[in-house]
């Protein structure tokens, strides 16, 4: 389908659709001072409810839900989440830099729902073009009268400003993020207490996503109700999708929930790279488990692909063609978790690397017939059982993250890892 909420602009005007000219030219802001001038805070608050939008940071967690749970206590906090580093994802990226102006809507309606005067953006160092072009949106907007005191004479008043992370994966988890706002280390917290209640400055804190909150000005601007009436019930709305690997045309595109993921990677995508065969795909960053072309026919819905045992996530979609080796990709995001731990998990700090270290031995051509075992034994003592959602004896999501490819390797492909591994025949028979 294609219904267009959030790159509307941007397909028609690629040239400046970051520019306020523009977003004003296009109906921008007049949400905005609709809601200031005629609807109350609980109105918006309850058309972004009745959206049944589920967050796009990775949770999916419903967004008018987890505004609900914003402790009634001043001050309190909007903490907008652009630390988009999650391998493979990079939609919110194209937001920031070429609508900056939907996202501050969307930061102002939001903020007016939930009776909040203090916004931060916090976005990853390595994305300074997004940065710019938030600041200048920000720097626009306070001229324009739609932030600073008294926006468009209502009487609401709104401060916004951009914090920019230092590199670390972590600090895109939200108590990491909220750490690393404060000027500490980025490291996650022990919930509860969750952010809602006591999050930044141990104030009530909502933080969302720079997806999730670009949607807001269509959601009150159309109506909650037709918003969750586009796609499937639990799947509402459209949703970013960053597809790459070995398809012929990787790129950012938004879509409406329900096609097949055989739509996604031979319609959009346009079919694997060289006439290749498709091996397997990553449906939601690289913390989620791997899917398999026996799949390819299953709905994009997040409810089907968590029946699979894995997870639409930040809606990154890795392809993999039949001449990838599993075993290095597997190490490869392996390292990745190794490397972003922050260390304060025994289990995440040590497996992790333990993990790294056998698929080097088994790239090297020096691994053991016992390394299968191990590597499984190794992740259940990260994410016990390594069932899906994972079980968790860490403080966050990492550690279990990184079990993902080994329990996809080992599920899907285990007569390659095992064609790695001299001797491991003899070792079984
Ligand atoms: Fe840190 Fe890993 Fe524990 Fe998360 S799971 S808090 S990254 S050590």
């Amino acid at each position: 389908m294609t219904t267009r909420i959030l790159t509307t602009r941007m397909e028609e005007h690629p040239s400046d659709s970051n520019s306020m000219a523009r977003y004003l030219d296009t109906g921008g802001y007049a949400t905005l001072r609709h809601a200031l001038a005629s609807l109350s805070p609980e109105q918006v608050a309850s058309e972004v409810k009745a959206s049944n939008l589920r967050g796009r940071g990775g949770a999916g967690f419903p967004m008018g839900v987890k505004w609900g749970f914003l402790a009634d206590s001043d001050p309190k906090y909007l903490v907008i989440n652009a630390d988009e580093s999650e391998p493979g994802t990079f939609k919110d990226r194209q937001l920031l830099e070429r609508d900056p102006h939907q996202l501050v809507e969307g930061i102002v309606l939001s903020s007016f729902a939930l009776g909040i005067h203090r916004a931060f953006i916090y976005i990853r160092g390595e994305y300074p073009k997004a940065a710019r072009r938030v600041q200048q949106a920000i720097e626009e907007a306070f001229e324009a009268g739609y932030l600073g005191a008294d926006i468009c004479g209502s009487g609401f008043s709104l401060d916004v400003s951009i914090h920019l992370g230092g590199g670390a994966y972590i600090c895109g988890e939200e108590t990491a993020l909220l750490n690393s706002l404060e000027g500490r280390r980025g490291e996650p917290r022990l919930k509860p207490p969750f952010p809602a209640v006591a999050g930044l400055y141990s104030r009530p804190t909502i933080v969302n996503n720079v997806e999730s909150l670009s949607n807001v000005p269509w959601i009150v601007a159309n109506g909650g109700t037709a918003y969750s009436s586009i796609g499937p019930e639990r799947s509402a709305g459209t949703r970013m999708f960053s597809l790459s690997g070995h398809v012929k045309k990787p790129g950012n595109y938004e879509i409406v929930m329900g096609m097949s993921w055989r739509d996604l990677i031979y319609g959009i995508g346009g079919g694997i790279r060289d006439g290749n065969e498709l091996k397997t795909w990553i449906p939601g960053g690289a913390s989620a488990p791997w899917l398999v072309p026996e799949h390819l026919d299953t709905p994009l819905t997040i409810d089907d692909v968590t029946a699979l045992g894995t997870m639409l996530g930040s809606g990154a979609v890795v392809v993999m063609d039949q001449t990838t080796d599993v075993v290095a990709a597997a190490h490869s995001i392996v390292r990745f978790f190794a490397h972003e731990s922050c260390g304060q998990c025994t289990p995440c700090r040590e497996g992790t690397r333990w993990l790294q270290d056998i698929l080097e031995r088994i790239l090297d051509g020096s691994g053991r017939p016992s390394d299968i075992d191990l590597l499984l034994d190794v992740s259940d003592n990260i994410s016990p059982g390594l069932t899906w959602p994972p079980a968790m004896t860490t403080i966050c999501p990492l550690g279990p993250s990184a079990t993902a490819p080994i329990v996809s390797i080992t599920k899907y492909f285990l007569d390659e890892v095992k064609a790695k591994i001299d001797g491991f025949e003899v070792a079984v028979g």
